[in-house]
């Protein structure tokens, strides 16, 4: 997870990298904001810039720095596979009093992988299939943090926990986390990923550092809405694919301001992370095309094999307009990027 996978938050973005970058990065915090606004994809491209050995910075451009997506680091911690990553995050009982997340770690990575963490905890529950009123984080949880973050890192790096939805702690488990947040540990980072601090004890809220993300709300905003009829035009285009028909398209969307370029790319990205949603997890989303069958078929074609590909084009896009690249190339060459990722859904 890189941080130009997650729509908008730039300035969150931005504000994190430059104390990564400074080396002054604290040792226990709080991401606050709703999953679907991406607080835990930003956990997971926290940890990858963190981690990565060939942090890249832009000079120009919304984003002004990323992990570089290349390195080994940078690989283990896309794949969810870096031996010092751990996660906590409420559980359902199995029967055993030992219960913990490690019993359904092998899920949890795969519903991370497969809704690219823009799942909620209601999600998950559906995902495991079990009573949602149970899960919690559990004394077991809080033993298995003591017990992870007391052994040496694998690789001499940073060891990295996130709790997901702390507010779900049960006491014992919480005073067990304050002992670990009131003596932290070299190199060691601990992230609370949580939509708000009301159900978490004030004690702990008064020991880690808060960024809270912007939220993004579940309709798109109004001064973005203007663009939904030249996106669905344009994704009609791509999805027939007809030249003809695409260059004047192209041509229209190159008439645009600088600006307002940049603000339908935009909007085209957080149109296509919920198109994503609704093909992933099935949660409402409409293109307002005003044609039915295509706002219900089209976001059929945004799957966690392409929504990556899309992602890149029109972050690449976003990036060339911000270097004042030629607008009718930019779209063009965006236009068939998109194209190729939507065949390969
Ligand atoms: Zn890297």
């Amino acid at each position: 997870m890189q941080f130009k996978d997650i729509v908008g938050q730039r300035d969150v973005i931005n504000r994190l990298t430059e104390i990564i970058d400074s080396g002054r990065v604290s040792h226990a915090q709080l991401l606050l904001g709703d999953e679907r606004d991406g607080s835990l994809q930003l956990a997971w491209a926290y940890m990858q810039y963190l981690c990565c050995s060939h942090r890249v910075h832009h000079e120009q451009g919304d984003l002004r720095a990323d992990s570089c997506g290349e390195c080994p680091e940078c690989k283990k911690i896309s794949q969810l596979m870096h031996p010092d990553l751990h996660f906590v995050f409420p559980n359902p009982p199995n029967g055993s009093p030992s219960v913990s997340s490690d019993d359904y770690m092998a899920e949890f990575l795969a519903f991370l992988r497969e809704r690219k963490a823009l799942g909620t905890l209601d999600d998950f529950n559906r995902y495991l299939d079990r009573d949602i009123k149970t899960t919690m984080i559990r004394e077991s949880d809080a033993a298995n943090i003591v017990r992870t973050l007391g052994m040496k890192s694998y690789e001499g790096g940073w060891r990295m926990l996130v709790i997901w939805r702390p507010s779900k702690m049960n006491k014992e488990a919480a005073n067990e986390l304050l002992k670990t947040l009131e003596e932290p540990m070299p190199q060691t980072l601990i992230l609370l990923v949580d939509d708000s601090t009301e159900e978490l004890l004030p004690t702990i809220v008064s020991r880690v550092q808060q960024v809270r993300l912007k939220s993004e709300g579940g309709e798109r905003k109004p001064e973005n809405a203007e663009y939904g009829p030249l996106l669905v035009d344009w994704l009609r285009m791509l999805f027939k694919l007809k030249m003809k028909e695409l260059a004047s398209q192209v041509e229209k969307m190159a008439a645009l301001g600088r600006e307002e370029q940049k603000q339908f790319l935009t909007y085209a990205l957080g149109v296509m992370r919920d198109c994503f949603l609704k093909s992933a997890a099935g949660l409402p989303c409409s293109l307002g095309s005003g044609d039915e069958k295509f706002d219900a078929m089209f976001p059929n074609m945004v799957t966690v094999n392409n929504i990556e590909l899309i992602n890149d084009a029109l972050n690449d896009a976003l990036f060339a307009i911000g270097r004042n690249a030629y607008g009718k190339i930019a779209f063009m060459e965006l236009s068939f990027r998109i194209s190729k990722a939507l065949k390969k859904r």
